[in-house]
């Protein structure tokens, strides 16, 4: 519907003769799903909601030619008597703080002289023309920023590793290979400004001594790879990708690998082992792909986000950076926040926020006037969270403290209507079907126990089920090879200990 909008606007726009005055830019996400399609009206700061293409011919007529706003569009919080204006006032966006989706919403991603104008490629200059290697290895190490694909692993620390291996070729990867379900994180941002991630690719290179990157996309996400391959032709032509870049000598390229949406392949060294052509199964760590990566050689693969949080490093340095968020988890993080809240959507918050304000205050509470029950975090390998956790300050360590993670960014809101041993069910049989096989106690462990969690459903299961259950899920997690494994049993074992009332209730009750 939103290129419906804006091709009404446009051909509206053209028969008023308005069109070489007033421009239609097309821009990534502003996060706010719940109310789309959106436009913002610059200068005026106007911020219109669920426009339909209809509308097109009064936001112009009313607003562009008489400047009179169109109040109907205006955003009305629920309870408020007033319409909210300015993005910036709902308390949807009032305590996020976009960093990693600063030009979401803002730039036209299919332009790379917008991307410049907001500061692109400054920091790519300044890293070539101002900064040796280790000097810019050094500063993302002090801001403090940590992988955001889940891990965790601090980014600068990845880079040094990769820096002091030594070889003849290096690479630089990015993990474009969300998978969780219901995130989506990575896809707006590689889709509303896909060169933040290409200018971050470059620094990283040139901090490790790697002349060429690969983005492992999945094939699932048109719109990003389209959008990507657009910035990689504009960004070779502005000469920022190529040969001799900024004049230094530097050399960095780009070459996009598609994923077909197995799971597992997030997992470096299965992405790594998928990129070469081979089956995308994971291996033991030692040696990390720091040391032994792709054919061979040192290589830091990176998450989507974690890139688009390097160029205002750079450019603020890394003291600003480290004063966002809580003392080990600093800067923001992207949640894809879903499930039965109010305001679905994307949303950025400072680290150190609590999960309440998140689901309350951005969230606007739950569906219905209905009873909050319990919120997933960390997608199938996280854990549920439970009101008396809700005052939880959110940060790496934290989640795991109360029996989650932080994952890649996936928020599942669950309500009082919600079974919990049917959630846990959902997710088992995701990462059952994602198993690769490799290993016995994933590949066969997660089928029992999802018969298991059948039966229950079915209201055919016993107590004796129930204690299989839960010996099996601590089984798998300790024998299993990689982290898909180590990690599916974690929704069942997480809503057994919060729930374990409902799970007896499906054997007693028989339902
Ligand atoms: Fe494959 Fe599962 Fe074993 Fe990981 S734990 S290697 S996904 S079978």
């Amino acid at each position: 519907e939103g290129d419906k909008v804006i091709r009404n606007l446009e051909l509206i726009l053209k028969a008023r003769g308005y069109d070489k005055e007033v421009q239609v830019v097309k821009t990534g996400c502003f996060g706010f799903c719940e109310q789309g399609p959106i436009i913002k009206i610059h200068p005026d700061n106007v911020f219109y909601v669920k426009v339909k293409p209809q509308d097109a011919k009064e936001i112009i007529d009313e607003h562009i030619i008489k400047g009179r706003k169109v109040e109907r569009l205006l955003y009305e919080e629920p309870n408020m008597q007033k319409k909210i204006e300015e993005h910036e006032n709902m308390p949807f966006y009032q305590k996020q703080l976009r960093v990693a989706l600063r030009n979401c919403g803002l730039v036209n991603p299919e332009d790379i002289h917008e991307y410049i104008a907001f500061d692109g490629y400054a920091a790519l200059g300044k890293v070539l023309t101002k900064m040796t290697p280790d000097e810019v290895i050094e500063e993302i190490q002090q801001s403090g920023l940590r992988g955001r694909g889940g891990g965790g692993f601090p980014t600068g620390l990845k880079w040094k590793f990769t820096r002091q291996s030594k070889a003849d070729q290096k690479y630089i990867i990015c993990n474009a290979d969300e998978g969780d379900p219901g995130a989506f994180m990575d896809r707006s941002i590689l889709e509303g400004d896909p060169h933040s991630v290409l200018e971050s690719m470059a620094i990283a290179g040139y901090a490790i001594g790697a002349d060429y990157g690969y983005i492992y996309i999945r094939a699932e996400y048109p719109l990003a790879i389209e959008r990507l391959n657009v910035a990689i032709k504009q960004a070779r032509e502005a000469g920022l990708l190529g040969k001799d870049l900024f004049g230094t000598g530097f050399n960095f390229d780009i070459d996009i690998k598609y994923g077909a949406g197995a799971f597992v392949c997030g997992e470096e060294t299965a992405l790594i082992h998928s990129l070469e052509g081979k089956r995308g199964e994971p291996t033991y760590k030692p040696p990390y792909p720091a040391e032994s990566g792709y054919k061979g050689m040192p290589t830091s693969v990176n998450n989507v986000e974690t890139f688009a949080n390097i160029p205002p490093i750079i450019l603020k340095g890394a003291k600003w950076f480290s004063s966002i968020g809580s003392e080990k988890s600093k800067g923001t993080k992207v949640f894809a926040l879903a499930g039965k809240v109010n305001n679905v959507g994307l949303v950025e918050v400072p680290m150190g926020i609590t999960l309440r304000e998140i689901i309350y205050d951005i969230g606007g509470g739950i569906q219905h006037g209905k009873k909050f029950k319990a919120v997933q975090t960390g997608g199938p390998s996280g854990g549920v969270i439970t009101e008396k956790d809700l005052d939880t300050p959110i940060d790496y360590e934290s989640l795991m403290g109360i029996g989650s993670m932080m994952g890649s960014g996936g928020m599942i809101v669950m309500d009082e209507d919600n079974c919990m041993v049917n959630i846990a069910k959902f997710y088992l049989e995701f990462t059952m079907e994602e198993s690769c096989g490799r290993c016995t106690p994933c590949r066969v462990g997660t089928k029992r126990m999802y018969e298991i969690l059948q039966k229950i459903t079915d209201g055919e299961g016993s107590m004796d089920d129930l204690q299989n259950l839960k010996e099996l899920s601590h089984m798998i997690k300790g024998s299993s090879l990689c982290g898909l494994g180590q990690t599916a049993p974690n929704p069942v074992l997480s809503t057994m200990h919060f729930f374990w009332d409902e799970y007896v209730a499906h054997v007693n009750d028989k339902h």
